[in-house]
């Protein structure tokens, strides 16, 4: 099969073997859809990935194999798999932390080296992530296909429900570990798929007023369009004086980081060599935050960050929160919302190239051109 594979120094379109089925809970997926996300950017850059690794992790398609003991699904159905690769039955997944699986890493030793502990693996990543060969391709192996692949309702778009693989639950995670609730002031900084989808659920949540903090006047013009929030322009404006002045004086309640990585090394090689790099909107969203409020990490962090202020933590009485999307946990609310129409994403997908074009669709992403958020690829 075809596939957008990194080379060494860029990324082409190669011929890769197809996948197979490994085990009896795996599903082969002929893909649909698959889109860029930022943290494929960090993951190009950071110089983690190795010739022959397939990106992408983002994506929907079509089982075309199950093993004998998948029972969710068959062959024909078309389904939205989620990115993290959890096994549904250790502790952690059962507690619905899904990206913090026990099983779900194909190199567990890298990431205890690196973190302490192993997460959960996920698609188009490189090894020491848990990483399994990506969605960029034309067809991809699903491993515990019954816990991580759902069957989109008729009348959901493809361009609608290849969102709810990642970044939508990586903006129902933030709002959940977040600890939003009916009538919070919620600050989100960064614009992009996964900030807009933290904004929309924190407005499904009852917050009594969301404010998004970018840039790109495109972006913040979705913002306003779709997802119910209200903007700040940070070039126009004192972020943490706007901030104040929209929540009574106090400063937000609960402070979302969603404008991508701080870090952007990848292997454990990497990560130790590198200069730590200094957290700008996660340090402003710590100090706009309310005295016993909450900071959540969602962009790419993998490394070190020097300068972080973990005074105005103990003095304000923060609490600071990070994690990964948990796919499985909110994917069937997720496509029950998207078709009831309460949650509508397709415009994030402002560009479409075929994947034979993938080098092309990277380079417009990268620089963000043409009002791009995010660029879906369309195989064969
Ligand atoms: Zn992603
Ligand atoms: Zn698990």
């Amino acid at each position: 099969m075809r596939a957008l594979c990194w080379q060494g120094d860029r990324l082409a379109v190669a011929e890769v073997p197809d996948p197979e089925l490994r085990n009896g809970h795996d599903a082969i997926v002929r893909v649909r859809r698959s889109a860029a996300c930022g943290t494929d950017l960090h993951l190009i850059d950071g110089g983690g990935l190795a010739p022959g690794d397939v990106l992408g992790h983002e994506f929907l398609g079509e089982v075309v194999e199950v093993g004998p003991r998948v029972r969710r699904h068959r062959v024909g159905d078309r389904v939205v798999v989620a990115s993290v690769v959890a096994c549904g039955r250790c502790r952690y997944c059962r507690q619905g932390r899904h990206s913090c699986c026990d099983n779900g890493s194909v190199d567990p030793v890298a990431g205890e080296l690196a973190w302490g502990q192993a997460p959960a693996g996920c698609y188009g990543h490189p090894s020491a992530d848990g990483g399994f060969p990506g969605s960029h391709a034309e067809y991809v192996r699903v491993p515990y296909a019954d816990v991580g692949a759902f069957t989109v309702p008729d009348g959901v778009p493809d361009e609608r429900a290849v969102f709810a693989s990642d970044a939508a639950p990586a903006g129902w995670t933030g709002v959940d570990v977040g600890g939003v609730r009916p009538g919070d002031v919620v600050a989100v900084w960064g614009a992009g798929a996964v900030g807009q989808l933290v904004a929309r659920a924190a407005v499904l949540r009852g917050a009594a007023r969301v404010v998004v903090i970018d840039r790109y006047d495109e972006r913040l013009r979705m913002v306003e369009r779709h997802t119910g929030a209200e903007t700040v322009h940070y070039h126009r404006a004192d972020v943490t004086a706007e901030l104040r002045e929209r929540s009574g004086g106090r400063g937000p309640d609960v402070c979302v980081e969603a404008a991508g990585a701080v870090d952007g090394s990848r292997s454990l090689a990497e990560r130790l060599r590198r200069a730590p790099r200094t957290p700008l909107a996660l340090r402003e969203a710590v100090h706009a935050c309310r005295k016993g409020g909450t900071v959540v990490v969602l962009g790419d962090v993998t490394g070190f960050v020097d300068t972080f202020p973990v005074g105005a933590v103990v003095q304000k009485e923060l609490t600071v929160r990070g994690a990964r999307p948990h796919g499985p946990r909110h994917i069937p609310e997720l496509l029950d919302r998207m078709a009831r129409d309460e949650l509508r994403t397709e415009h994030l997908a402002t560009h479409r190239f075929p994947l034979a074009e993938g080098a092309a669709g990277y380079a417009l992403f990268r620089e963000r051109a043409d009002g791009c958020v995010r660029v879906v690829f369309t195989p064969g």
